[in-house]
């Protein structure tokens, strides 16, 4: 299980966090997820297996866009299999959402946005949050909202990070229980489960806290306390290279 969001100044950013993701292999998987998005499209691919043979079938790095997620899933709530991967999306697939750990309380959320109307494909506990945000965002809150009010609603471990065609060149990111740090490079911004993802691109690495939530945009990387309020976090330079 591992996450990996990153957004580029300029380039296509498939390849990258393609070889980011594959560095994650170690801490385990049966699936592999890889979502990006240009001005105004979320392009998805995804699938169990293992990362050479899902890349070999589907050509991870063919995807346009200059951000995106990605996942390797180790699975909780429902078997491995291509639409339990993640990332998963909303409805209209304009939001998609990476996610490590376990929501304990997804099924009472399920039934309610399912009373509501939202519809569901995979058996995943995680599939709850992008639906959560699609409402959110429907009653005029942005992304970055929306994730504070998720925050609010789902109980259990996670680190996660979402993106929204409505946002472009933006992830937001947080945590609670599983780790997540951020990488800040200068024309690349990140945020990865752990150091190997990301050392060969920067060495400049924030830790994100429980409750916090990060920013990324292609202008550089912005930090939220519990509050909500803007915060300047310490940047350690870790000399290590995978
Ligand atoms: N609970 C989620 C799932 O089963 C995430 C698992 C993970 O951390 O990879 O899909």
């Amino acid at each position: 299980c591992g996450i990996v969001g990153c957004v580029l100044k300029e380039g296509k950013v498939a390849p990258i966090l393609f070889d980011s993701i594959s560095k994650l292999e170690y801490r385990g998987y049966d699936s592999i997820g890889i979502a990006c998005a240009d001005e105004d499209k979320i392009n998805l691919k995804k699938d169990s297996g293992k990362i050479a043979e899902v890349d070999a079938k589907l050509d991870l790095c063919d995807l346009e866009g200059k951000y995106g997620i990605a996942h390797v899933r180790w699975a909780t709530h429902g078997d491995p299999s291509k639409i339990n991967s993640h990332p998963h999306l909303n409805g209209d697939g304009t939001i998609a959402v990476v996610h490590n750990g376990i929501i304990e309380n997804y099924l009472s959320i399920k039934e309610e946005l399912e009373g509501e109307g939202y519809q569901f494909v995979s058996d995943t506990d995680t599939e709850v949050i992008p639906h959560l945000i699609d409402k959110y965002m429907k009653t005029g809150l942005d992304l970055t909202q929306s994730v504070r009010k998720v925050i609010g609603v789902i109980e259990g471990a996670y680190a996660l990070a979402a993106i929204s065609s409505a946002e472009p060149n933006r992830i937001v990111a947080t945590r609670k229980d599983s780790p997540l740090i951020v990488g800040i490079g200068d024309s690349e911004f990140f945020v990865a489960s752990d150091y190997p993802a990301i050392l060969k691109y920067t060495n400049n690495i924030a830790f994100l806290e429980k409750g916090e939530i990060v920013i990324l945009d292609e202008d550089g990387v912005k930090f939220l306390d519990e509050n909500d309020q803007e915060m300047t976090k310490e940047i350690e330079v870790i000399e290590w290279s995978p």
